[in-house]
């Protein structure tokens, strides 16, 4: 067991949790950032198109890019993080929080006054989302298909229907369109896109995607 002691452990190395231990550290606390993925950033890291610190930094930048801002100010502020490593158990002991975590170098046991949750949400699958149907193969969450294309370069499919129209519906929609996917719709239930008026133009009529608005998906049904 690897022990680590500190005054704050921020669970998720996201937006969020970056954010909240560049504060806690900016305090005078000493901070660790533990979080599962490789890197750190969240979601940050697979959203390659820009538009993120418009209103912080003044200027339109790559989710990546804005993650490596607050990564450095970490470095610099001197809070150290783990990545690969996964909290499994939070639990008071005596006054602290005791933090169980394991990573390929083994298990960690943080100790610590104050515990910050930024792990982030969940996709819903189409059966949480009441879509009902056999369970085929190549129904993506946006999030997993946004991680095949932008990071591992692999297209989910030829044809591929978008079902909703909000922005990061729209954004997905423009790499696939520029990844070369040969069909592409998106379909709403809504009279008109629900997500940004910029989106709109830049993601979907910029590049002619067809759509379909007032439409909703009832079932999904397939063989494989
Ligand atoms: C597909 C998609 C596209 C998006 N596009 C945009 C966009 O273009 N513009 C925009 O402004 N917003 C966008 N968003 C929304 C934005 O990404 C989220 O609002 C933001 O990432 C939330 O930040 P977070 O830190 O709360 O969560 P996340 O970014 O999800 O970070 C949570 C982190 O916690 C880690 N974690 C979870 N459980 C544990 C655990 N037990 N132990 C250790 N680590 C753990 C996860 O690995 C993850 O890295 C998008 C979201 C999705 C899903």
């Amino acid at each position: 067991m690897i022990e680590v002691e500190k005054d704050a452990v921020v669970v998720g190395g996201g937006p969020s949790g970056l954010a909240a231990a560049t504060r806690l550290a900016e305090l005078g606390y000493k901070v660790a950032v533990v979080e599962l993925g490789d890197e750190l950033g969240g979601i940050l890291i697979q959203c390659i198109h820009d538009g993120f610190g418009t209103k912080l930094f003044g200027k339109a930048l790559s989710g990546p890019e804005f993650a490596s801002i607050f990564i450095e100010k970490l470095g610099e502020l001197g809070v150290e993080s783990w990545t690969r490593t996964y909290v499994a158990r939070v639990r008071a002991e005596g006054g602290s929080w005791v933090l169980t975590a394991v990573s390929p170098e083994g298990v960690y046991r943080f100790s610590c006054r104050a515990v910050v949750y930024a792990t982030g949400c969940r996709e819903r699958t189409p059966f949480e989302i009441r879509v009902g149907g056999t369970r085929p193969a190549g129904v993506y969450t946006a999030g997993l298909v946004q991680r095949l294309v932008n990071l591992y370069g692999v297209l989910p499919g030829k044809k591929v229907l978008i079902v909703g129209g909000g922005d990061v519906g729209m954004i997905v929609a423009r790499h696939l369109y520029l990844e070369g996917v040969e069909e592409l719709q998106i379909v709403f239930p809504e009279p008109w896109f629900a997500g940004l008026p910029r989106n709109v133009q830049q993601c979907v009529l910029d590049f002619g995607i067809p759509f379909r608005p007032r439409t909703v998906v009832k079932e999904i049904v397939g063989k494989e």
